[in-house]
């Protein structure tokens, strides 16, 4: 399980970008894996409950994945309207969590703080432009492997 959660975790830090379940089992599969798709969904759960990779939620409906830029803890600050997300660290969270852990008798105390919000590019152009126009943000950018 460990092995094939790495090699998924490996292919998003090559890709960079987001990522759906799809591409990475397409790109595996095109590396000569053997991987199962019903694999790959359960590594990025499981890379996601560990705090490593970052999810977001495509118009679709899609998940799409993307390696965390730090390995350390960390919180993320993402935007609802665009999916913008920003690694912030929260060394009041942090101690906070230890606290109360500490007061009920909790050993081995973990957490997942995500903070939403609006970015400050989608605040504006919502503020100038009350008329939604959707602009045709297609999710097929031109990249190569
Ligand atoms: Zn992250
Ligand atoms: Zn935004
Ligand atoms: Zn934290």
């Amino acid at each position: 399980m460990t092995k094939s959660r790495d090699a998924v975790h490996e292919i998003l830090r090559q890709s960079g970008g987001f990522r759906s379940a799809q591409d990475v089992f397409a790109e595996m599969r095109a590396d000569g894996s053997k991987i199962g798709l019903t694999t790959v969904y359960r590594a990025l759960q499981s890379l996601s409950d560990a705090g490593r990779v970052d999810v977001l939620r495509t118009d679709e409906g899609e998940s799409v994945y993307r390696a965390c830029q730090s390995d350390t803890h960390h919180h993320h600050l993402v935007c609802r309207v665009c999916g913008r997300t920003v690694e912030v660290a929260g060394p009041d969270v942090e101690r906070w969590a230890e606290v109360v852990g500490a007061e009920h008798g909790f050993i081995d105390v973990t957490h997942t703080v995500e903070v939403f919000g609006t970015c400050s590019s989608c605040a504006a152009s919502r503020g100038e432009n009350p008329s939604a126009t959707p602009s045709g943000a297609a999710g097929k950018a031109a990249g190569k492997g």
